[in-house]
């Protein structure tokens, strides 16, 4: 059982950056994380909610996990029980940046610090955010096939708005591609965001986005192998796939197809493992109450976030026995099939 210190927070305080009350755990007890995460859609989240189980009970910590489907209300629901059923601290994937600075409030009440775990949550006082940088797999999709396609057509296919993460990447897609917009060598003729990551809304950007330029697109990127996958189901559908360099972002598996297959030309790998590590071994540092000091920091409109981002992987065909499957992400059997 977690000591509570102080009294409670009286609703005019809310949104302060000091919790009222200070929960500090016995250094004989369990200490006990709660996961909140927004989806388990993407097969990253599947390996996001094993390991990070695995690295929290590996530091003899408790985990509960909870996933809300994308839907907010229910994430804030979710949240609520792990904070009523006495968690020491919340490791938090927002489905909405902005949604769920209300939860972020509602377990600074309850003396429950907060880490935003992938995605940075917007306008709150969150504790802590460990994400990859997101900036960067942006730049790095760019670059490859920048450097394979230096001029023509380019169609960009965004993630989900609600996601600050998207705005990151397509950041760091115009930071390398600008100076080829700004010379004329290329052109941005398709821009749109996929509400909710849905592939399905990605295939049907793409099929808009090949109408509308009579198929003459010579480069695709997409925010991650979701909308990657729906890209090039489009590009099937017209007898290109193949044909029209394609990137995404997480390294799943159907994209390490892909790309070994030839529909596909990169993906950012995050090596998820370390993710779970970093998150895990601070959330249970925190919860016991110790300090947390990071060397950056990420405004949140609020806030500067002390923040650790890690350094995503670029992957092609050339690499990906060096990467992923060095690391045991999958199995050279999964990506290149029985021989
Ligand atoms: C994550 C990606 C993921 C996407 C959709 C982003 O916030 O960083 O890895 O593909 O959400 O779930």
């Amino acid at each position: 059982i977690s000591l509570l210190f102080g009294a409670c927070a009286p609703e005019e305080s809310i949104g302060k950056a000091v919790p009222e009350k200070i929960r500090v755990t016995d250094s004989n007890e369990t200490v006990k994380i709660g996961f909140s995460m927004d989806t388990l859609k993407e097969e990253r989240w599947l390996k996001d909610q094993a390991l990070f189980k695995k690295a929290v009970e590996e530091l003899g910590a408790e985990v509960e996990i909870v996933a809300a489907n994308g839907d907010d209300a229910l994430q804030l629901t979710q949240a609520e029980t792990l904070i009523q059923q006495g968690i020491d601290l919340l490791v938090i994937v927002p489905h909405n940046a902005e949604a769920t600075a209300a939860i972020v409030q509602k377990a600074h009440r309850a003396g429950i610090k907060v880490i935003a775990y992938d995605r940075l949550v917007k306008n709150a006082d969150i504790d802590l955010y460990v994400s990859f940088d997101n900036e960067q797999v942006g730049e790095m999709q760019a670059e490859s096939i920048l450097e394979l396609v230096p001029t023509g057509n380019y169609v960009y296919i965004g993630g989900a708005t609600t996601d600050n993460n998207v705005h990151l990447i397509k950041k760091g897609v115009f930071n390398v591609l600008q100076p080829a917009i700004n010379r004329g060598d290329i052109k941005i003729v398709y821009d749109q965001w996929t509400e909710d990551w849905s592939p399905e809304k990605a295939f049907l950007n793409m099929t808009e986005a090949l109408a509308a330029n009579n198929n003459q697109i010579d480069a695709v990127i997409a925010a991650n192998d979701a909308t990657a996958g729906g890209v090039i189901q489009a590009l099937e559908a017209q007898g290109l796939a193949g044909q029209i360099p394609v990137a995404g972002q997480d390294a799943e598996l159907a994209a390490a197809q892909r790309i070994v297959g030839g529909t596909q030309t990169m993906t950012v790998y995050k090596p998820i493992q370390t993710l779970t590590q970093q998150a895990a071994a601070l959330a249970v540092r925190m919860a016991k109450g110790e300090d947390v000091t990071t060397v950056k920091y990420v405004n949140n409109g609020k806030i500067d976030v002390p923040s650790i981002l890690l350094t995503p992987i670029p992957v092609t065909a050339e690499n990906m026995r060096d990467t992923v499957i060095a690391d045991g992400f999958h199995t050279g059997t999964d990506v290149y099939g029985a021989v």
